[in-house]
């Protein structure tokens, strides 16, 4: 797999506003926020799509939503509400091929939460 963004950010090879790391992950703020609060959680090991991931990955994927859960309880907007999503490939508008979540919060957060690309083509 080729080197993505987020590998040369683990590898601090090019900056990014680091919140949490661990063994297994990294949580960093994304650069171009679409709410007060939109944290990317990304796993070290580099996994191209949610379509790449094997049975070995299970624990590495809950692993994501706990640092999720615990940075909401940390930053103190759990209980508010918050949005975890995963985007896969084209026609969900992944851009990054090393799986990421997203951390959403600090707004009333619209559902459903995509623009309909084809209708406004
Ligand atoms: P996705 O569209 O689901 O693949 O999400 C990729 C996310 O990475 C987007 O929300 C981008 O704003 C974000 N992003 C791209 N480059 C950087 C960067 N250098 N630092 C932080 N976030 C980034």
């Amino acid at each position: 797999m080729s080197e993505t963004l987020f590998s040369k950010i683990i590898k601090r090879e090019i900056p990014a506003d680091i919140v949490y790391e661990d063994d297994l992950s990294l949580a960093f703020k994304d650069i171009n926020p679409q709410a007060p609060v939109h944290l990317l959680i990304i796993p070290k090991k580099a996994i191209a799509t949610i379509n790449d991931l094997e049975e070995g990955d299970r624990e590495l994927v809950g692993h994501l939503f706990l640092v999720a859960s615990k940075l909401a309880r940390e930053m103190g907007f759990d209980d508010d509400g918050y949005r975890v999503v995963m985007n896969c490939n084209e026609q969900a508008g992944q851009t990054v091929f090393h799986i990421h979540l997203h951390l959403l919060a600090g707004k009333p957060l619209g559902w459903p939460p995509y623009t309909d690309r084809a209708k406004q083509a």
